[in-house]
């Protein structure tokens, strides 16, 4: 069983990336920048955009985070999506989800601007990736992807289970698994027999949001597990159940452990697995700067062409 380091390989993306911005500050056609919107107080979103911030900051990204009280009308959050898409220093906007409950997380998407949706999630830019006719995907996906490649793990004909079909992850992920030659089953909580499913794959993604969720006796010897979910532990049972020492450990100090949706005790049996924490959820942060970057290159072509 190999570790696949998320962490190590995201380090990697963002020493690139930062060498690059460097790169750009010396020619006029300034900076990329990023705009990240927070709605209300939901402290694991404002973790993570606190940290998104950071990383930004230090690669030379043009980075501001835009904070809204929970009770602003949808009306005031549409007009600062509105002042991003027109602000030429911002490239890319990011709007965290989930919204608070009463927003209408669609309504409000579709005012952005879809050359500046640096999360991909707008439909004209789901629908290219259906169609393969893109270069930039969404963020967690293009992490998942980009590890396999690092690992150079060739995906052409592997029998893929997808389990999760949000549209953040697990939709354009089997869709972008299926366009490199993947063979894809897309599993959720209504599919039969997911044991079964489970046990003939080839190549696991677990996007689920529940601790532990697949077990050993449901993965096949060799199989390569790649876990999404990212779970937040607070009980001392389950803590011992299903994290490894070191998030015990986190535990003891902190009152809270992080584990995935793939059982601890599953990667014995698996020739890859990712790591949680230090697999996808890097990996996610550096596609997100890659995106960024990506989205300003594109600007700056269509002005100077
Ligand atoms: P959602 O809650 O939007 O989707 C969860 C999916 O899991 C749904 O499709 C649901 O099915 C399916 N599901 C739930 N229960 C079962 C079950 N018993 N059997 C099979 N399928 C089931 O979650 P997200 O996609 O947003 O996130 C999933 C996990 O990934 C979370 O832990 C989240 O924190 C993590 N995440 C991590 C990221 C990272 O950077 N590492 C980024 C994004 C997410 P149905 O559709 O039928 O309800």
């Amino acid at each position: 069983m190999i570790l696949l380091d998320g962490k190590k390989i995201a380090d990697e993306i963002l020493e690139k990336i930062k060498k690059e911005i460097e790169t750009l500050k010396k020619t006029t056609y300034g900076i990329p920048g990023l705009a990240v919107i927070i709605v209300g107080s939901n402290p694991a979103s404002q973790a993570y955009v606190s940290k998104k911030h950071k990383i930004a900051l230090r690669l030379g990204i043009n980075s501001r985070v835009s904070e809204l009280d929970e009770k602003t009308s949808q009306e005031i959050l549409v007009n600062r999506i509105k002042s991003f898409n027109q602000d030429n220093h911002v490239h890319a906007v990011l709007i965290q989800l989930p919204l608070p409950d009463g927003f209408k997380t669609w309504e409000i998407l579709n005012h952005l601007d879809p050359e500046k949706d640096v999360d991909r999630f707008l439909p004209i830019n789901l629908g290219n990736l259906l169609l393969n006719r893109t270069e930039i995907y969404p963020c967690t996906p293009a992490g998942v992807l980009a590890l396999l490649d690092a690992y150079q793990i060739e995906l052409r004909g592997l029998n893929a289970v997808m389990v999760g079909r949000s549209f953040i992850v697990g939709k354009p992920l089997a869709s972008m698994l299926t366009n490199r030659n993947a063979t894809v089953t897309l599993c959720h909580s209504q599919t039969k027999d997911l044991a079964g499913l489970l046990r003939q794959a080839d190549l696991i993604v677990a996007a689920i949001g529940k601790a532990g969720f697949i077990t050993p006796d449901m993965v096949k010897k060799d199989a390569i597990l790649i876990d999404v979910g990212q779970n937040f532990l607070t009980q001392a049972g389950e803590v011992i159940r299903l994290c490894t020492p070191s998030q015990q450990k986190r535990f003891e100090k902190k009152g809270v452990a992080i584990t995935g949706d793939i059982h601890i005790d599953a990667f014995k049996k698996s020739s890859y697995y990712t790591p949680v924490p230090g697999g996808i959820g890097p990996m996610t942060v550096a596609m997100l700067m890659h995106n960024t970057l990506q989205l300003f290159k594109r600007k700056t072509r269509q002005e100077t062409s």
